[in-house]
């Protein structure tokens, strides 16, 4: 099925619905179809967790939300407006908004931990010098980090470097965060720092939060939501009690076993 997107508004009033929607949204890779006219919304402030089999489609929705990679079919929207479909320049405005931490941290090699966090509010947001380091110091601060604002990110450990790339997501003032899969390149004695990190910032910010992951304890802790997926589309979705003391299907309690 497919959906006649042009006699939609390119927005909608900001605040007015869900901060972000993906409507019918459709993702091939050749045969291969990813994600199948998936429906869900998140509400401002609110933290959803994606959890699934590998290969399931959780980072595709993730780099859809990214502009990193575009549906075939359907509408996504974030704070009210169009992201897809939508034109390059709206695509980029929309853009802003979102901030996304990566597997691999991608901090940026040859700059210091300092520039890392100043350099997309200064040439994006237009933010001058001294106002991008003051934000950057206090993020730097409140990740455990104002020590090492002069330092290249591979002198940094793998829990530090994730800590950096939380910040400088953070540095955009982004009205959502996406986190894929943010602990699964850490050693095992790194992941609890950067999920308390994480827990905090869900506690003390109004972010509202798109996090992939296999860590289900954090999940069942900072989840308002949690959405299980199988093959490309949500097999069931509930709070984190329902979805991890007394799901529907047997495929969540199978999965859910076998990660825990
Ligand atoms: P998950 O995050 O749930 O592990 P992904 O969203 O990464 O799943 O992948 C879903 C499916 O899409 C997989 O079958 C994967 O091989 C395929 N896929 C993802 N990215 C690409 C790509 N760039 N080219 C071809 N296939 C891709």
């Amino acid at each position: 099925m497919s959906v006649d997107t042009s006699k939609q508004p390119l927005t909608t009033p900001a605040g007015t619905g869900p901060l972000v929607r993906l409507e019918q949204v459709t993702k091939r890779f050749g045969d291969n179809t990813v994600l199948d006219h998936l429906d869900f919304s998140v509400d401002a402030g609110k933290h959803v967790t994606l959890i699934g089999p590998s290969g399931s489609g959780k980072t595709t929705i993730l780099r859809l939300l990214m502009t990193l990679t575009k549906p075939d079919e359907g509408t996504i929207t974030v704070d009210g407006e169009r992201l897809f479909p939508a034109s390059e320049k709206q695509c980029r405005e929309v853009r802003k908004k979102i901030g996304m931490v990566f597997q691999q941290f991608n901090l940026f090699p040859n700059m210091t931990v300092l520039r890392n966090l100043t350099e997309a509010p200064v040439t994006v947001l237009g933010l001058s010098k001294d106002e991008a380091e003051e934000r950057a110091r206090e993020l730097l601060d409140l990740v455990g980090l104002a020590d090492k604002c002069d330092v290249r990110p591979t002198q940094l450990s793998g829990g530090q470097q994730q800590r950096v790339a939380i910040a400088r997501a953070l540095a955009m003032r982004p009205k959502v965060l996406l986190l894929d899969e943010v602990t699964s390149a850490l050693d095992p004695e790194l992941v609890a720092g950067v999920l308390d990190l994480l827990r905090d910032i869900a506690r003390s910010t109004d972010i509202t939060m798109l996090c992939v992951t296999h860590e289900m304890n954090f999940a069942r802790d900072i989840s308002d939501q949690v959405l299980m997926f199988d093959s490309g589309r949500i097999l069931e979705a509930g709070p984190p009690e329902k979805i991890f003391g007394d799901p529907e299907q047997e495929r969540t309690r199978e999965f859910i076993s076998a990660v825990l």
